[in-house]
């Protein structure tokens, strides 16, 4: 592991003032709720602040939105969808969303630079966020027109069955892809015609502040609303306000049952996008050097804070000394260091609190014997010392129902498995609550297809991973979730099917 080499690397002096200047290029202009195509105070005042991962100091204190200020968000909403949204054809729909994917693009470097001050990652992997939340706008934009219903003579009866939007909905985002999810959330429900309130994750709000700003002169008042604040408040205003007609939420699978108990009280249609634990399967005819990188990057890319991240490494007893080998060597050529500089590798993570967490499963898998093959700490050079960063670890020898292994850690941490029997491996594979992903490495293809299938996932992986195109559905088995993110599907969870049923007597 190293820390840029040592007369490169800047002082914690150094990291602190760059990224104070770039905050003061970056940072939205405003930092209060935006509703009604306004900016706003909450009604009760108050604000929150969001931190710097790497510096630890505080970049803006937010507005606070509490259940008041959601009920005024879903008020404008609904006065936006009767007044103007629900007036917009398809194509007109189209523009707009394209406008939207136009003015993101534009602002790639802003918006990464902001995006990596308030999360942490890298600036390379946030310029990836950046473009893919364009890209989102562009493919519903792309297929906002393809709503042709059905249509069905059946005797005397002519019936039409079309789509309808739900008018408001409610969506709840994380802070491990602070903009690309806020893209994932906004552009199929506004494709598909509805408003929206939008809720960040209250560690990165500014994303999704600084999108509004942009968007404000492109979406009519009131369509999208943001209400920053706390879960517990702002969160669970919006899972309750029976006025939202669908809500969608992307988080840990606990708060995702919370979401779907609440949604019952007024049998409100839900998607979830929840927590991983997923399998990488190596077999022993592939190249080395190809297993090291495809398994470095599933569980190391951003931080590990991927819901889909790799975590769970199954490598086949002919090769697993070698590849184990090599992902060490990985791990120690890993640059972690300001995350404002491209050649970061790692940054911190988005917090104290899941720093704290992650090392609490690093502590629980040493008592429960899991041997460290590298990492297992927070680096201590000095430099980094402000920073919520942690080492990249690899653990082998835990057994497969230790905490560190059923658990999403959500962090740089991979746990290590050798197989030669395959129903054992694959056994232990699905042995786990969630089934968000998978993936396989292999040069049969037909290992690589029996594998897939046999992996209780709905998304994996073959030869490579963290590839997500729009037109390729996302989502989980089990308790990864419910419902399809980035593709057709996506529209259909954001809208409701009417049957009109005409007499021809
Ligand atoms: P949460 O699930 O708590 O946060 C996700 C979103 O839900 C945030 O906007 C949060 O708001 C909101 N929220 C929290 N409580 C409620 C509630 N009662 N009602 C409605 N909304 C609520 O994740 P954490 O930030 O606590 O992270 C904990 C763990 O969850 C992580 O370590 C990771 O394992 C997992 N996780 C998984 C993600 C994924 O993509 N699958 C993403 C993020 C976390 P606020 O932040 O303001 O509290």
């Amino acid at each position: 592991m190293s820390s840029q080499s040592d007369s490169d690397t800047p002082t914690r002096t150094a990291i602190r003032d760059r990224h104070r200047e770039t905050a003061a290029a970056v940072l939205p202009e405003h930092t209060d709720l935006y509703v009604g195509g306004e900016f706003v105070t909450p009604d009760a005042g108050g604000t929150f602040d969001t931190v710097d991962p790497t510096t630890g100091e505080v970049l803006a204190s937010v507005a606070r939105g509490r259940e008041s200020d959601v009920d005024r968000a879903v008020d404008a909403a609904w006065d936006a969808f009767e007044k103007t949204w629900s007036g917009y054809s398809a194509g007109r729909r189209q523009r707009v969303l394209t406008t939207i994917a136009d003015t993101i693009e534009e602002h790639t470097d802003e918006l990464a630079r902001l995006e990596t001050l308030d999360n942490g990652k890298p600036v390379s992997e946030a310029k990836i966020d950046v473009r893919g939340a364009a890209e989102q706008f562009r493919y519903f934009a792309g297929i906002v027109r393809e709503n042709p219903g059905e249509t069905m003579t059946a005797g005397s009866r002519y019936g039409q069955v079309v789509s309808e939007p739900y008018g408001v909905v409610g969506q709840i985002i994380p802070w491990n892809f602070p903009l690309l999810m806020a893209s994932w959330k906004l552009a199929p429900a506004l494709a598909a015609g509805n408003c929206t309130v939008l809720k960040p994750a209250e560690q990165t709000p500014l994303s999704a502040l600084r999108l509004a700003e942009l968007i404000d002169d492109i979406v009519p008042t009131g369509v999208v609303n943001v209400v920053t604040g706390y879960g517990e408040e702002a969160g669970s205003a919006l899972t309750s306000n029976p006025d939202v007609r669908k809500l969608a939420f992307t988080g840990s699978t606990a708060v995702g049952k919370q979401v779907m108990k609440s949604a019952a009280d007024s049998v409100t249609d839900v998607t979830l996008e929840l927590g991983g634990k997923s399998p990488v399967v190596v077999f022993p005819d592939v190249s080395v050097r190809k297993a090291v990188a495809l398994v470095e990057s599933a569980i190391f890319y951003n931080t590990g804070e991927c819901c889909e991240a790799g975590s769970r490494l199954f490598v086949h007893d002919d090769v697993a000394d070698e590849v184990l080998d090599g992902l060490i060597a990985a791990v120690e050529d890993t640059t972690i260091g300001d995350p404002l500089d491209e050649a970061t590798d790692l940054g911190p993570k988005v917090s104290r609190e899941q720093v704290e967490r992650t090392t609490d499963y690093l502590d629980s898998a040493r008592e429960q014997g899991g041997q460290f093959l590298v990492g297992g700490d927070r680096p201590d050079d000095e430099h980094l010392a402000d920073g919520c960063f942690v080492e990249p670890t690899l653990i082998e020898g835990l057994a497969h129902d230790a905490d560190a292994v059923q658990a999403e850690i959500f962090g740089p941490v991979l746990t290590v498995f050798r197989w030669d029997d395959y129903d054992e491996m694959i056994d232990l594979a699905n042995d786990v609550d969630y089934g968000l992903a998978g993936g396989v490495i292999t040069d049969d293809i037909t290992r690589a297809n029996r594998t897939a299938r046999d992996i209780e996932a709905g998304y994996v992986w073959i030869n490579s991973y963290h590839d997500l195109v729009p037109g390729l559905p996302f989502g989980g088995y089990k308790q990864s979730g419910i419902g399809r993110e980035l593709s057709a599907d996506t529209l259909d969870h954001y809208r409701q099917t009417k049957t009109i049923n005409l007499s021809l007597r």
